[in-house]
């Protein structure tokens, strides 16, 4: 356990800076959407999975916290600064991604909501780590390979930042996301 549980705080601090910089970019559209796409069954991941329980419980939040029918959403949006399911980052609708300006934008937007998935890519054999329920499997995990993807997610999070900054993508910087493309084979 206590492998994993250096993995709390770098974790964090990544979902936090995915978080902000997806604020940044999307909030105007999703905090104005009558539509939300946010669902307490999707919730519910962060209380029933034993790594984002370990990381509600860092911020000081209990399960019982959750609203039966909201979950975690709060007339300001989604209550949890982190330890949310990584489905939260990858879904964008529609209308969302139509509204980007190009498809460099869009391409460099999903990569963005797909960085903490890539974080927990078969942890365990071929379980993401988001989806080990128990506890002591946690002391299972290859926490190494763990690591590693928390890396390349960094890597590519600062390639990320650098294009809403510049708008654009260099060949390295295409090479330093296509590690996080490959967690779709
Ligand atoms: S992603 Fe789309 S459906 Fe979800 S909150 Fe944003 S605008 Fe609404
Ligand atoms: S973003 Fe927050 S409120 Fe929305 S589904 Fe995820 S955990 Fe629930």
């Amino acid at each position: 356990m206590q492998k994993i549980n250096e993995l709390l705080e770098p974790y964090a601090e990544l979902e936090g800076a995915v978080r902000q910089l997806m604020a940044q970019l999307f909030s105007d559209a999703c905090g104005m959407c009558t539509a939300c796409c946010c669902r307490a069954d999707i919730c519910e991941e962060a209380t029933s999975s034993a790594f984002l329980s370990l990381l509600l419980e860092r911020q000081g939040v209990k399960a019982a916290d959750m609203d039966d029918r909201y979950g975690w959403l709060d007339l300001h949006g989604c209550s949890l600064e982190y330890g949310r399911p990584p489905i939260c980052y990858i879904y964008f609708c529609d209308q969302l991604l139509s509204r980007l300006p190009d498809d460099e934008t869009r391409y460099a937007s999903t990569m963005l909501g797909k960085l903490m998935n890539h974080v927990g890519h078969q942890a365990l054999g071929g379980w993401h780590l988001v989806e080990i329920m128990d506890p002591a499997d946690l002391e299972k995990v290859d926490v190494d390979g763990l690591f590693q993807r928390l890396e390349e997610a960094q890597a590519a999070f600062e390639v990320i930042e650098e294009f809403c900054q510049t708008g654009r993508l260099s060949r390295s910087a295409r090479e330093t996301l296509s590690a996080i493309t490959s967690d779709e084979d």
